[in-house]
């Protein structure tokens, strides 16, 4: 996969967690919730013997009950925190003349690369965690808390596109607490295919069911996710909101979308010209951080994926055998269920209004940088 090059050791990323994960499930003292990244959905089926860029929401919500989780919740719910979070940082770094451009944090193959080639350039990336991070770390705190179960007993399992996922969350920097992970095991999606054969399910007649609540409540800014210029469309349905305050009645950026490796789109905001680049590939990355450095190119925001076409594309996702067909067809999986969302911006979705009233305040508090932001560091090649 895309992150063989950036992983600390071959063996830490390509460790498999399905025995593990099995048995925390027979584990009657262990609370296990699981939570599925925005491009699962979009290619698990595929497994199964589905087209490219079938939906199957509802059969992995399904399958993930019959396998015996106790709560199946959503990582697009914490895609939503993160645009809080990182919408806010934007904010603040344009109104304060902060450190622009903001890079955005939430892949980790990535963010690795940068600590290991751009070691000076770490005050870029913004200190948001990613999705899955924070979709852990309020598992172990507010929903522990609202549900009175001990954190220490909440085992967090993660399904993930994604290769790099399992390393991020094995970065000591990145937990909320010292005694326990955000997140306890990573799998990916073609893990879960394997487990639910060998569970004996059968997908196609596994019945579709909804996500719990409240860690399952998403919009659909946290779909796009997902797909290439996702993230950083996402931020700006919000921070346009939160900067003009005014309401985004279009809230599709156009200029976002498309499948070409390296784009650059320009914004206005009250009257204000933002330029937002967005690469996948990580050649691609270091040519455009090159020119940004150069001075070539004047950016305000960027948004950087390893895998082509962004997570879609993820070294853990169904094999697509080099075809970016496939890759294009979940893209456009993606923005259907965007679409299909009455709810299409990350600060309207009620479950996370709810959470900042009832715990973490607001955005950017005291309480949301313990548990939803961390920093990076310079790494030498091991
Ligand atoms: Fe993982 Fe997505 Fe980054 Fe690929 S683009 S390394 S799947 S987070």
């Amino acid at each position: 996969g895309q992150c063989v090059a950036v992983c600390p050791t071959g063996a830490l990323v390509e460790r498999s967690y399905i025995d593990e994960v099995w048995k925390e499930l027979e584990n009657e003292e262990k609370h296990v919730v699981v939570q599925t990244a925005p491009a699962v959905r979009v290619a698990l089926a595929e497994e199964f013997g589905y087209e490219p860029g079938t939906i199957s929401t509802g059969k992995l919500v399904g399958a993930l009950k019959l396998m015996g989780f106790d709560k199946v919740f959503d990582t697009n719910f914490g895609a939503d925190l993160t645009i809080m979070e990182e919408a806010t940082e934007f904010k603040e770094r344009l109104e304060n003349g902060g450190f622009l451009p903001m890079l955005t944090s939430c892949c980790p193959g990535w963010v690795k690369f940068i600590e290991h080639q751009f070691p000076d350039l770490l005050e870029m990336p913004s200190s948001a965690k990613s999705p899955q991070q924070m979709f852990g770390a309020i598992a172990k705190s507010y929903y522990a808390q609202k549900n009175d179960i001990d954190p220490k007993k909440i085992t967090v399992v993660s399904i993930m596109p994604c290769l790099a996922k399992k390393y991020e969350a094995a970065r000591e920097e990145i937990n909320a607490s010292p005694e326990y992970r955000d997140v306890d095991y990573v799998l990916t999606t073609r893990e879960l295919a394997k487990m639910i054969k060998e569970a004996g399910i059968n997908f196609k007649a596994v019945p579709e069911r909804e996500y719990d609540s409240p860690l399952g409540e998403s919009t659909g800014a946290a779909a796009i996710f997902g797909r290439t210029g996702g993230v950083a469309e996402a931020a700006l349905r919000t921070a346009y909101e939160w900067i003009t305050g005014n309401e985004l009645k279009e809230v599709e950026f156009e200029q976002l979308h498309g499948y070409e490796s390296i784009r650059v789109a320009e914004v206005e905001i009250n009257g204000k010209k933002l330029r937002v680049g967005v690469a996948y590939g990580l050649g691609n990355a270091r040519k455009l951080l090159e020119d940004v450095q150069s001075g070539k190119i004047d950016l305000h925001l960027i948004e950087i994926m390893a895998c082509p076409g962004g997570c879609v594309g993820g070294g853990g996702q169904p094999y697509h055998h080099g075809d970016f067909n496939v890759i294009k067809k979940r893209i456009e999986a993606l923005n259907v269920v965007d679409k299909s969302k009455i709810i299409r911006k990350s600060h309207e979705n009620p479950s996370i209004v709810r959470l900042y009233n009832e715990y973490l305040e607001k955005p950017g508090s005291e309480k949301s940088h313990q548990l939803l932001h961390t920093h990076y560091v310079q790494r030498e090649w091991l």
